[in-house]
């Protein structure tokens, strides 16, 4: 029996943990779930799956949580602790094999330390901790890569296909794009691209963050960082090449020229349950695919200048130091003003470079210039966007 801790659990990855879950009883239990919000959600959840203890983000929550709860059977042993902190401190101080983290954002990075500093395995579907965080991460697995398990389905697929596989032969990996909402489209037509039409994924059913860094394609491109780092590939090693089926998730190329894919219906329960279960794989997966009825898949070029924010994540990365959380933090500020109606969809990754040309980036990378980094590219990226 693994005991799993979910950071996230309302959100679209959490809630889908959770079905993983409820299906392999015999397997999982949970030991803890932390929400930022969704309330009546997480009540179903809490009186479903009876963790010992939830946090939540404020103790206005908490009270509400606790009214909510009111009445139910069996739960008078589950403890509800509240503080922006709640999540790590979860995260570190409780009983558990596993954390998945499937929180949104830079907020990620310090449950993602507490998990790996207590000795856990990270079941990692916030990819920002990686983006931010890398060398931090990193080196807590230094020697015992297995405990950080990628949920995100590239990173994955590509787990899967290097297993066995010897380091040395490898040649380069290939991440594939399904495209998004707007594969095909011109520079021009991107600027007039409304919320609804970028929230509208072709493949994947995901949370709104996400879903608008898939239609900027931000998404492949902090996927190309997270590669770095997972798999300690350099730049130049890794690329991505637009596959609109979503059907293969990533390619390993040895340098014997062989190639191995990944493919799979574009279910996130997979990569979820293989991470919850890892090394093992579980009988109950998801449904296989029928390749007959689907028929072809295609692959095409991607459209870098239509499409500008993968090369500024190759740009960050490349750069390193404190570039990569500078990025993200500006793309987090840049996409809740595309969601508020505040900038155009083509202004985010504008305003992502122009924070990215003016930082001074820091020699040192330590959880708190990473945060002053954050704190200031949060800041210039909403002045940026204020004076358009
Ligand atoms: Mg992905």
């Amino acid at each position: 029996m693994r005991r799993v801790i979910i950071l996230g659990s309302t959100g679209s990855i959490g809630t889908q943990a959770l079905d993983v879950i409820r299906r392999n009883p015999d397997r999982f239990q949970v030991a803890g779930l932390a929400a930022a919000s969704n309330h009546d959600l997480l009540v179903g959840q809490i009186r479903e799956f009876i963790p010992p203890v939830v946090a939540v983000s404020d103790e206005a929550a908490a009270t509400e949580l606790r009214a909510g709860l009111e009445g139910t059977k069996g739960l008078k042993s589950v403890d509800i602790v509240a503080g922006p902190d709640a999540a790590e401190s979860i995260a570190r101080d409780l009983e558990a094999e596993v954390v998945l983290n499937a929180m949104v954002g830079s907020v990620g990075l310090a449950p993602t330390l507490s998990a790996l500093q207590s000795g856990k395995t990270l079941a990692l579907a916030n990819k920002e901790s990686l983006i931010v965080g890398g060398e931090l991460v990193m080196d807590l697995v230094k020697g015992e890569p297995e405990r950080l398990v990628p949920v995100d389905s590239e990173h994955a697929a590509l787990a899967q296909c290097l297993r066995g596989e010897s380091r040395d032969d490898l040649k380069r990996v290939i991440i594939t794009a399904s495209g998004g909402p707007f594969r095909g489209w011109t520079r021009e037509e991107l600027a007039k691209a409304s919320v609804k039409e970028a929230l509208a994924h072709p493949t994947w059913k995901m949370g709104p963050k996400i879903t608008i860094d898939s239609a900027t394609l931000m998404n492949k491109g902090l996927e190309v960082i997270e590669a770095h780092y997972l798999f300690n590939l350099d730049y130049s090693e890794i690329d991505v090449v637009v596959h609109p089926e979503s059907i293969v998730h990533g390619i390993a190329e040895f340098g014997d020229g062989a190639m191995m894919a990944q493919l799979s219906k574009p279910d996130m329960r997979l990569p979820i349950q293989l991470a919850l279960s890892f090394p093992e794989r579980l009988a109950a997966g998801v449904e296989p695919l029928n390749l007959a009825a689907l028929g072809r898949l295609t692959f095409e070029e991607l459209d870098r200048e239509a499409f500008p924010a993968v090369d500024l994540c190759y740009r960050a990365g490349r750069a390193g130091s404190t570039f990569p959380a500078v990025l993200n933090a500006a793309n987090e500020i840049g996409v809740m003003a595309f969601l508020e109606g505040k900038l155009p969809m083509t202004g985010i990754p504008d305003v992502v470079a122009t924070v990215l040309d003016e930082h001074e980036p820091v020699s040192v990378v330590s959880v708190v210039s990473l945060e002053r980094a954050d704190t200031w590219a949060r800041h210039r990226a909403a002045e940026l966007i204020e004076s358009r």
